[in-house]
């Protein structure tokens, strides 16, 4: 039995996406990390072992500390642990103006946001056991940045969501590209997000484009890091054309932008 007393600490802000590596052992044959109620596996990678994990806008500021579990050559499974060290992050207060028909829903179109909102959750909650993803993740809109992740909004003076994305500037009609290798599993309009893509990298980590005046792919297609998906437009619930950058990893709401980060 080999005791291991170092644990591992990485710390993150709230919102974000984190790496976490582990050491190459001549006896481990897997790895699974017990994150936030889920199970996620890391991968082998050169000399070492790797996965992303994603900490919510809203996760608790302190230390995380995580079982990870070590499948070894013989069977064997040891139990260790990581702490994920959450740095709280204040976001602003921004006031946006809509068309009163995406804050005052009539019946029918909060029926079909509740039904929208529950079908984009399930796909967010699985875990593919996968890595699609081999280079680092990329800007939709190459040279673009986007502040606004984590915003808390007030639409027409009523509170709602907090900001899940990032919105990049765009007139309509500017190609949207996918921010890395993934599988489409959405393409189609929505209420609130327009006319959405949503990608699949495996892990758990996904890419959602948004307010598309057109969408380019379907649901199954495989994607290449960069390829186009669609042309940015003002679809759904918008202030005027942009794309909408949204990133989920096992679920939580990061800054798209930490995931640029990663690989770098
Ligand atoms: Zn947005």
């Amino acid at each position: 039995m080999i005791v291991l007393l170092l644990s591992l600490i990485f710390s993150a802000n709230q919102g974000s996406a984190v790496q976490v590596t582990f050491p190459d052992e001549p006896e481990v044959k897997s790895i699974e990390i017990a994150w936030e109620n889920k199970k996620v596996p890391a991968f082998h990678v050169q000399d070492r072992w790797t996965t992303v994990l994603g900490v919510d806008l809203d996760a608790k500021p302190g230390q995380h500390v995580t079982p990870v579990f070590f499948t070894l050559n013989d069977g064997r499974i040891e139990k260790r642990e990581a702490v994920i060290e959450v740095e709280p992050k204040k976001y602003p207060t921004t006031e946006l103006k809509v068309d009163d028909k995406y804050v005052e829903l009539s019946k029918p179109d909060l029926a079909r946001a509740n039904r929208e909102a529950k079908e984009t959750e399930a796909i967010f909650s699985l875990i593919s056991p996968e890595m699609f993803w081999n280079e680092p993740f990329s800007v939709p809109i190459p040279g673009e940045t986007g502040t606004n992740f984590g915003h808390r909004r007030i639409f027409n003076g009523q509170p709602r969501a907090p900001h899940a994305g990032a919105d990049l500037h765009a007139s309509t009609g500017t190609p949207i590209h996918a921010t890395n290798r993934g599988r489409v599993v959405l393409a189609k309009a929505l209420f609130f997000t327009g006319n959405t893509v949503i990608l699949d990298h495996g892990l758990g980590v996904y890419s959602l484009y948004a307010h598309l005046s057109r969408i380019d792919v379907k649901r199954g297609d495989v994607v290449s890091n960069g390829q186009l998906l669609g042309l940015a437009g003002a679809t759904g619930r918008v202030t005027g054309p942009h794309l909408h950058w949204g990133m989920r990893v096992q679920g939580a709401r990061v800054d798209p932008f930490t995931l640029v980060e990663i690989g770098k």
